[in-house]
């Protein structure tokens, strides 16, 4: 049985290669427990020599120790009885679980068919001690990209930050969204620099709290009292998933909102926004700030997307990170793709004999 206190959720970064929350260095297997019973009835007690070993398992959900102690003697030398916080098994079950696009019932439903406990509430604090592990890695390979961007501006098109530091850069957004059944549950809006086709920032904006769905259907079937919700809310208040209040139209400007109004932090600003033909989100962003736009006097210019942009979305793992499978970057690019294309075919059924077409593939 692996020792569980020596591992740790780790994310890997290997290259390019998705990243993924593993139980690094151990191989696992799934055993019956009653083979483990059995096998223990072949060994005798190495101090008193006659008594018989009595196996029990002390679990925390999947991650599980085994506890052997003598029936005779009491011998329990083989027991490491320090209790461990760690859950690696869980965390990385949940986290593959997260991966597939499943939630908490398919989960169980695993489970059950293995005949093995469901795991309740504990399920959130696993999924939470994944995404803050992804979150922290994502932040890292964020930074790493903004430096990159920064380089790109300074060292190769040799153009400096203005006096406080800042870059005025040229970005794409876009967002990507997951819908069950017509209803758009939660969505990312993704900054992308159009120089160097890093991504360096996004935001997920959310409708839905699964936990406090959970709940509420509790209230409706009179499990607990309204007092006790509002209770149990108020603990949950700082974790809850949902951030948004409101339809579903808004959640693009939502995003980009909150992305060009933090980008001086990252001491960025998003002087041209590219535009996919769709003008919404770029009005909402002239509306901040009673109408100053995110930056005051600099105002965002906006340029129409062109079909000779080529962008490469090299950190297109950030997003499958997060745990929303169905909505990568990936996606994202092949929706900007797309969009692009309609953009074309419609614009140049209007303005046919205007329209330059940069190459035949463009059709
Ligand atoms: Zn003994
Ligand atoms: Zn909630």
């Amino acid at each position: 049985m692996p020792n569980a206190k020596k591992k740790k959720l780790y994310v890997l970064c290997k290259e390019n290669k998705p990243e993924s929350a593993v139980v690094v260095d151990e191989e696992y297997v799934i055993q019956r427990k009653n083979d483990s019973e059995e096998v223990m009835t072949q060994f005798a007690c190495g101090k008193c020599l006659g008594g018989e070993i009595k196996i029990s398992f002390a679990q925390r959900d999947l991650d599980c120790k085994i506890d052997v102690v003598c029936d005779e003697c009491g011998n329990d030398e083989l027991n490491d009885s320090e209790v461990t916080d760690d859950a690696p098994v869980n965390n990385t079950t949940v986290y593959s679980n997260m991966e597939n696009g499943n939630g908490y019932v398919d989960m169980n439903r695993f489970l059950g068919n293995m005949s093995m406990g469901p795991i309740e509430d504990e399920y959130y604090h696993y999924a939470a001690v994944v995404t803050d592990t992804v979150s922290v890695k994502a932040a890292s390979v964020l930074q790493s990209s903004i430096n990159n961007v920064k380089k790109r501006y300074s060292q190769q098109l040799k153009v400096a930050p203005d006096k406080d530091g800042v870059y005025n850069i040229k970005v794409f957004f876009d967002w990507s969204f997951y819908k069950e059944g017509p209803k758009k549950m939660f969505a990312i809006g993704v900054v992308i620099d159009a120089e160097t086709g890093l991504v360096i920032d996004y935001e997920t904006v959310s409708r839905y709290c699964e936990q406090c769905t959970k709940k509420r259907n509790t209230l409706t079937t009179d499990t607990i009292n309204k007092n006790e919700f509002d209770a149990w809310f108020t603990q949950h208040k700082d974790e809850c998933m949902k951030n948004y209040e409101g339809n579903t139209t808004g959640m693009e400007t939502a995003a980009a909102m909150k992305l060009f109004g933090r980008s001086l932090d990252r001491k960025l600003r998003y002087k041209v926004f590219i535009s996919d033909g769709d003008n919404t989100t770029y009005h909402a962003l002239c509306r901040m700030n009673g109408g100053e736009g995110p930056y005051g006097n600099v105002k965002v210019e906006k340029e129409q997307m062109m079909c000779d942009y080529n962008v490469g979305y090299k950190e297109s793992n950030v997003v499958t990170l997060l745990g929303f499978p169905n909505t990568t970057i990936t996606n994202t690019h092949l929706e900007l793709t797309h969009r692009k294309r309609e953009m074309l075919t419609n614009k140049r059924k209007r303005k046919r004999d205007e329209l330059v077409v940069n190459g035949a593939d463009h059709t």
